[in-house]
């Protein structure tokens, strides 16, 4: 080692023009959950389940979300509209019970694809942080949306299912 190398200054200065460097760097990290990056329309978070323009759920409890998932997210429980219910529920039959296990979820969109009556969509939202592992079955009052405040899915809907929708 020559006498400059044996000061070490050089090699300090060396490292700590490195850290200032990218010490005024705009950070490549958010600090997630104070601030978010921004998602695509079409990106898959969690679910919604949709109500018709009247207001009435759109699920009609047939199942075929759940036979089509993947990851044995969904489950359900059917139950007879009566005539007192007409205005609540879109068909005879709705889901008087409808669950997702967020944990086995892999957001992959087949339930969306499998429902034929345009009942249940991805959307952009997030999951939330929850610290009981039972917390994260979500149910139908997370699930479904809420009276007056539609959330807008037209992005990801297929022309087929904006048909189904009408
Ligand atoms: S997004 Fe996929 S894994 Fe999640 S509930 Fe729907 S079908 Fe199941
Ligand atoms: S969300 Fe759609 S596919 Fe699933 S049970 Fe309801 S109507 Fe059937």
């Amino acid at each position: 080692m020559t006498f400059t190398e044996k000061l070490y200054f050089p090699a300090i200065i060396k490292g700590m023009g490195i850290t200032l460097k990218h010490f005024f760097k705009k950070s490549a990290t958010v600090s997630y959950p104070e601030e978010e990056r921004p998602r695509a329309k079409v990106w898959r978070g969690m679910h919604v389940l949709k109500r018709d323009q009247q207001g009435r759920e759109r699920c009609t409890a047939c199942g075929l979300c759940a036979v089509a998932c993947p990851a044995e997210a969904i489950t359900m429980t059917a139950a007879e509209r009566t005539k007192q219910e007409k205005s609540l529920y879109r068909e005879e039959k709705y889901a008087a019970v409808y669950e997702i296990n967020m944990l086995r979820c892999i957001f992959c969109g087949m339930c969306e694809e499998a429902c034929p009556k345009s009942a249940i969509y991805l959307t952009d939202r997030l999951v939330n942080v929850e610290s009981h592992r039972s917390s994260f079955i979500y149910g139908k009052d997370k699930l479904l949306e809420k009276t007056g405040a539609s959330i807008d899915i037209s992005e990801r809907q297929s022309e087929k299912q904006r048909k189904t929708m009408r």
